[in-house]
């Protein structure tokens, strides 16, 4: 995929704030500070056009990037950190589960996950949600680079075994920082997205 030009879009709060020009969307979910802003940053060669670090988990908006005139990734707000309030919560799983279930434009979620831990039970929730309600659904292990490449493999499969990704399920491990995973993304997402 060639990236001629992406643009931040807009941080919706609702519905009637996402674009209605139907392009396909790719929905980003993953825990607070996992590497999610990291990743569209990689995938569209930009350092910092999604904000890497900003304070975690106080967004409750859904940040929309336009990647050429192609697609949409739209960065859900991360789950899973400690200072929200539990009605801050709830809203959070009322929009996202919303937005999942509703929208049609909607092509390929891709959970990510952080490769040097076991999954978190949010993540876990998250995977068996998606499963659950039958998305299009790519797991993505990142920060791969900050483990040593002969640990991959264990990594990888306690990963899949303890989130419960069946062979046939998409799986793709990823490092922001050194563009491992990148074209085998890309190419995922274009044959979710493109015509
Ligand atoms: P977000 O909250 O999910 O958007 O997470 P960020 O993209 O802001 O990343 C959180 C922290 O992890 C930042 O300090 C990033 O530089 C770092 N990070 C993210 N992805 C990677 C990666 O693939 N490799 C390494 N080494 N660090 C990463």
């Amino acid at each position: 995929m060639k990236v001629n030009n992406a643009e931040f879009i807009i941080s919706a709060v609702g519905p009637d704030q996402y674009p209605v020009d139907a392009l396909p969307e790719i929905a980003l979910a993953g825990r607070s500070n996992v590497g999610k802003s990291s990743l569209i940053n990689r995938m569209i060669n930009r350092k910092n056009l999604a904000r890497t670090s900003s304070t975690p988990g106080k967004t409750q908006h859904m940040n929309y990037y336009r990647v050429n005139e192609d697609m949409y990734f739209v960065d859900f707000p991360g789950y899973g950190y400690a200072k929200v309030s539990k009605t801050q919560r709830a809203s959070w799983g009322k929009m996202v589960e919303k937005y999942m279930a509703e929208r049609d434009t909607l092509r390929l979620i891709l959970l990510i996950v952080d490769l040097r831990h076991p999954p978190t039970s949010n993540d876990k929730m998250m995977f068996d949600w998606l499963k659950h309600y039958d998305l299009p659904l790519c797991v993505v292990a990142t920060k791969a680079d900050k483990i040593p490449k002969t640990r991959w493999p264990k990594h990888i499969k306690i990963m899949k075994q303890e989130l419960g990704v069946l062979p046939g399920d998409n799986f793709i491990s990823f490092s922001s920082e050194l563009g491992l995973g990148k074209d085998e993304l890309w190419e995922l997402i274009e044959s979710y997205c493109l015509p």
